[in-house]
């Protein structure tokens, strides 16, 4: 028997990348969004365009006993989006309705085996004031005090799945992601989030120019590739490990350091204009000693060997004047029928 594989998220960054492994791992996969990704073809068999806000739509792509569910679908965004507070009330209901609806669907199913994507977003803002020393073990999550409303929706979240696993049985399993980066990530139009955004704006600048940064630039982060954020999802899912757990690079970089990484890899010399702007905690680093202790996994690959192909595929856009690189030409099924 093929096994299945359900994504929700499918059209999305992280969700993109997953569908690829998936199907290079030997699965059927089904895909499910609002929308088909915008920069390449999805390599997903099947794929449903629906709002998993809609309860009986959830029923109806849940129509089967998925081997694997991925659960990635969320109303998100880069600090623009997230720490303005403008958009509040849609992330908190919206991400909050689809867990509640597709977690509900698959224990109706007797789905066993279900991932969930939480965030770093979900640490409390008081262990991440300096910006050299911040405090993201796992354990560290309370008591709760995450900086936006992004964070209190992804703790809640994180809750429903592990009970759930308490109390029907469902193996869940939750990660939480730390910055994840890549090529065919959103770059423009306000949802981006730092890399991206300044690959962007050092591929649009000239050797010299300067570019705007929100805040000092003191503030300290950790990225991660796309390749290695999924591959770790997929070894959670098929570990025994409920979680949470972090998936995120331990190499901390200030917003500085990562301008002048990027400047180096597009051969240009950048100014920094530092302007205000939503800027979130001062500190972030992912601490990977329990995946370690719990997966014999970590993330290997170093900012830079991800930095040079993301630089290199937003360069590109840049050139193409802001369209997508290929017009979607969509293979997959598109979602037909599917009795509850
Ligand atoms: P993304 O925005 O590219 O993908 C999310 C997808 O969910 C989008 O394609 C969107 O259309 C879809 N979606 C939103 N509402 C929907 C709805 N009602 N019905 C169906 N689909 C809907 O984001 P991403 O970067 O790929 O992130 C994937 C997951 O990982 C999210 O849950 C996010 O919160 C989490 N995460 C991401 C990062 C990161 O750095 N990218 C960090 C921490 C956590």
């Amino acid at each position: 028997m093929v096994r299945t594989a359900l994504v929700c998220g499918a059209g999305g960054f992280i969700g993109s990348h997953l569908v690829r492994h998936l199907k290079a791992d030997g699965l059927w996969v089904r895909g499910v969004d609002l929308k088909f990704p915008e920069y390449s073809e999805t390599l997903a068999d099947d794929f449903a365009i629906g709002d998993l806000r809609d309860q009986s739509f959830c029923r109806n792509i849940i129509d089967r006993r998925f081997d694997e569910v991925y659960q990635l679908a969320a109303d998100m965004g880069g600090a623009g989006y997230i720490f303005t507070g403008e958009n509040d009330a849609n992330v908190m209901h919206n991400s909050a309705t689809i867990n509640l609806n597709v977690l509900d669907a698959c224990h109706k199913r007797n789905v066993k085996k279900i991932f969930y994507s939480s965030s770093a977003c979900m640490y409390p803002a008081y262990n991440q004031e300096d910006p050299d020393n911040p405090k993201c073990s796992e354990e560290s999550a309370y008591p709760a005090a995450p900086d936006s409303e992004y964070g209190w929706e992804k703790l809640f979240s994180e809750r429903l799945y592990l009970a759930y696993r308490r109390n029907h049985g469902i193996e869940a399993h939750v990660a939480r992601y730390h910055n994840i980066f890549g090529p065919e990530g959103t770059w423009t139009g306000g949802k981006e989030k730092a890399p991206a955004a300044l690959c962007r704006k050092i591929a649009m600048a000239r050797s010299g120019e300067a570019i705007e940064i929100w805040g000092d630039g003191k503030q300290t982060r950790s990225f991660l590739y796309v390749d290695e954020c999924v591959e770790g999802t997929r070894k959670l899912l098929r570990s025994g490990f409920a979680g949470p757990v972090n998936i995120g690079s331990e190499e901390m970089v200030s917003i500085n350091q990562l301008v002048d990484m990027i400047a180096d890899i597009a051969g240009k010399k950048i100014e920094k204009n530092h302007i205000d702007g939503p800027q979130g905690v001062r500190g972030r680093n992912s601490d990977n000693r329990l995946i370690e202790e719990k997966l014999g996994w970590s993330p290997s690959a170093t900012l830079r060997a991800g930095l040079e192909k993301t630089y290199e595929w937003i360069e590109r856009q840049v050139r193409r004047n802001d369209k997508p690189a290929v017009a979607p030409t969509h293979v997959a099924k598109p979602y037909e029928k599917l009795a509850v």
